[in-house]
């Protein structure tokens, strides 16, 4: 049988955004990597937020941890459930994330507005395309931002527990729920 194979890797590119394309170009690793920034963790949380089949979402999850992007961690022994969490690594993904979304704003977007906002949490300013606070004229790292659904949001696209939970303020990278590992270090030092 003659078969036509689409080469699964750039080889022959000497490039580093080939090297980064192998890793985050496949469809979905961006949005698993969207969802993880926006406090999802779990297994199932993925799975019903991204409509994914299961062997694809467990794929990518895999490949995402063993490049160091998420870092999987035990949250309860009995019966054994492990977590998703974006690594430093992961987290830098975001200065790519963010102005990727917001080109998709402007150019693909929705005529309501933005479907969703990113603020500046210790003010609520709105973050400039760049990921900036106007307000404080600073970066703002993912950990101090909020996110909400903007005008274009389509509300009654999804009912799903994540996208329900999304309808709310919320702050990236805390997770949406339940207690986490991340959430029972900062009450212990805060
Ligand atoms: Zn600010």
């Amino acid at each position: 049988m003659l078969t036509v194979a689409l080469g699964k890797d750039y080889r022959r590119q000497d490039c580093s955004l080939a090297k980064a394309l192998e890793l985050l170009g496949e469809r979905w690793t961006l949005l698993v990597v969207r969802d993880a920034f926006l406090g999802v963790r779990r297994y199932r949380d993925f799975l019903v937020h991204l409509d994914i089949p299961r062997a694809v979402l467990a794929e990518r999850l895999q490949t995402l941890t063993g490049a160091g992007v998420l870092e999987r961690r035990r949250y309860q022994d009995s019966p054994p459930r492990d977590e998703y969490v974006l690594t430093a690594r992961g987290r830098e993904l975001w200065t790519v994330l963010y102005p990727l979304t917001r080109w998709g704003e402007r150019h693909l977007g929705s005529p309501g507005g933005p479907r969703r906002i990113y603020a500046h949490a210790s003010c609520g300013t709105e973050l400039d395309d760049a990921g900036a606070c106007p307000a404080c004229g600073c970066a703002v790292p993912p950990g101090d931002v909020e996110t909400r659904p903007g005008p274009g949001a389509d509300v009654g696209l999804r009912d799903d527990p994540v996208s329900q939970a999304l309808r709310r303020p919320h702050r990236l990278l805390e997770p949406l729920f339940g207690q986490s590992i991340a959430a029972e270090n900062v009450s212990l030092s805060g």
